[in-house]
């Protein structure tokens, strides 16, 4: 892991994100390394054009001071859109902790969104909060899978404690089934392992780019090889995304479960929000 020090311009950004405000960035690349990962296009704004994906970290060194929480009140705020707010290193450097310690007197609605059972570290900031949300995204229960396709973060067990036990704090929580993983990822086990903890659910289908699609179907290949001709077609007819989009839909609706879906259509995102 190559890891350095990078003085940044600034670590909460405008979004262009529905629905989000700003963007908290605290690290430039992301530990996790997953293999679908789509935020693997920051290399080139980065300077790290040749370097490997999960291999490279920048710290962002910033003068906290500057950030002034009053400059957020009534905005939507995410943590984070093109790394993790947790990372392995997040437990040496703790800037998202910097970070949140500066924001705590705004009235943002903040919302963390993790793969890391380190979060549970920060529970005494969210309680200073009186709007956040905090959600672990995940897609399988299969720790031997997941380990494949997201090599450093948590096994998914462990993201659901993670949450079971920030929900416990009286912290608003959800899950983001994501990116699901067509014939693999059982959004139904999902549900029901975190119904108890869980006060909202998000979806997102696996969104096939030119710079993952290989490394997915290598995966696809070793684990599940009966299913590598059928995810070379999804990338040319969507209909599958529909028919699930429309299954998951009337999953919540029969078990009054409220859902966000963001289901991305052949390269056209739509974002639908159901039982608001
Ligand atoms: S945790 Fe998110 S940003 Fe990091 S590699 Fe995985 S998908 Fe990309």
């Amino acid at each position: 892991m190559k890891v350095e020090y990078r003085e940044a311009k600034s670590v909460i950004t405008k979004s262009k994100i529905p629905g989000i405000d700003y963007v908290v960035n605290p690290y430039t690349g992301c530990q996790h390394g997953c293999i679908y990962c789509y935020a693997e296009f920051m290399k080139r704004f980065t300077n790290h054009k040749g370097d490997i994906w999960g291999k490279f970290l920048d710290i962002k060194s910033y003068p906290w001071e500057k950030i002034n929480p009053a400059k957020y009140n009534g905005k939507n705020i995410l943590f984070s859109s093109v790394t993790d707010p947790y990372l392995p290193l997040e437990k040496k450097y703790e800037n998202t902790r910097k970070i949140l310690s500066r924001l705590k007197d705004t009235s943002a609605n903040i919302s963390i969104l993790t793969k890391s059972q380190l979060v549970t570290r920060d529970i005494d900031l969210f309680k200073q909060f009186d709007n956040i949300e905090v959600g672990v995204s995940l897609n399988t229960m299969d720790s031997d899978f997941a380990r494949k396709i997201e090599p450093l973060a948590s096994r998914p067990i462990d993201r659901l404690n993670a949450l079971e036990k920030i929900h416990s704090e009286g912290i608003k929580t959800y899950v983001f089934i994501s990116p699901i993983f067509p014939k693999i990822t059982d959004y139904k086990e999902i549900i029901q392992k975190s119904l108890k903890f869980a006060d909202y659910y998000r979806f997102e289908n696996l969104n096939f780019r030119p710079h993952n699609v290989g490394r997915i179907y290598e995966i696809i290949e070793k684990t599940y090889p009966n299913l590598l001709s059928f995810y070379k077609t999804l990338r040319k007819d969507n209909s599958y995304w529909d028919v699930l989009e429309n299954d998951i839909e009337n999953y919540c609706i029969n078990h009054s479960l409220q859902c966000k879906m963001a289901f991305h259509h052949g390269g056209f995102s739509k974002s639908k929000k159901m039982h608001p």
